[in-house]
């Protein structure tokens, strides 16, 4: 019918977008870092006294350049993280997914001291255990804390949780932040996706986060999505495959 054909054309346009991003984040990545690494090395060496002696204030100045360098560095690094993850299943092993969480939470725990903002775990079972890569399923908890951290009001909570459902680890890392529109649910897992230009810019971040995270979850052929009210907070699922001890396997 004409509606589903126009629907699909929707799609393969949005699937073409996301591919041009992929090559342009590819190329402005590779042709920033070999300047920067030009930039850090002759920093260094003026800073050393290579290039003559220099006075205390003009180190401090090389202090700053090389630190601003080192940030833009981070922000390339945070882009290329970006580039397409395939299903390598050889790289995959049983994670637990407890001591995951617990390690997630004191990381977090340390960077809102200070903060009124409270972290929780719910009760987890101690065998829960995924299948996939370690550090990439870190990069995907610590992608969406961070958010639940940004949006957080002062005195916000954020809970996280894990259960067995049908062979999946259903991870969930709720907030009670500012919320998303029902209408930007999909949205917020595409690339450079803000919500709210004047908002994010408030808060910060490249829009990169969550496009980091489905694509983690992606390669694991996982699920992801989110439920939000708005002013009162989300919650985002996340779905990864369950691990399955091979004995387990063979007997069913
Ligand atoms: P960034 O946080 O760097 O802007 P993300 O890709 O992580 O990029 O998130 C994209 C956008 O989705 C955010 O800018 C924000 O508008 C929205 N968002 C993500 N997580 C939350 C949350 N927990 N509560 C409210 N809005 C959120």
């Amino acid at each position: 019918t004409l509606s589903s054909s126009s629907a699909a054309s929707d799609v393969y346009k949005r699937q073409d977008l996301t591919e041009l991003k992929d090559a342009i984040i590819q190329n402005i990545s590779h042709e920033v870092r070999t300047p920067i690494t030009f930039i850090k090395g002759y920093v260094e060496l003026i800073a050393e006294g290579g290039m003559g002696p220099i006075n205390t204030e003009q180190r401090h100045s090389l202090e700053i350049v090389s630190h601003k360098a080192d940030e833009v560095v981070h922000i390339v690094n945070e882009i290329t993280s970006l580039q397409p993850l395939t299903h390598e299943s050889t790289g995959y092993t049983p994670v637990l997914v407890k001591p995951l969480l617990q390690e997630a939470a004191n990381v977090f725990r340390r960077r809102i001291a200070g903060t009124n903002i409270s972290l929780h775990l719910h009760p987890i079972e101690t065998d829960l255990t995924i299948y996939g890569d370690l550090e990439k399923i870190k990069q995907l908890c610590y992608n969406i804390l961070d958010n639940a951290v940004k949006f957080s009001p002062n005195g916000g909570n954020i809970w996280l949780g894990a259960k067995i459902e049908a062979k999946h680890i259903h991870l969930t890392f709720t907030d009670q932040g500012i919320g998303i529109p029902e209408n930007r649910a999909s949205q917020i897992f595409d690339t450079f996706y803000q919500i709210d230009g004047a908002a994010s810019r408030r808060f910060g971040g490249l829009g990169l986060g969550l496009a980091v995270v489905r694509r983690i979850v992606e390669a694991h052929r996982g699920k992801i999505w989110v439920e939000s009210e708005l002013h009162k907070g989300s919650t985002f699922h996340v779905l990864l495959p369950q691990y399955i001890p091979q004995q387990q396997r063979s007997i069913e």
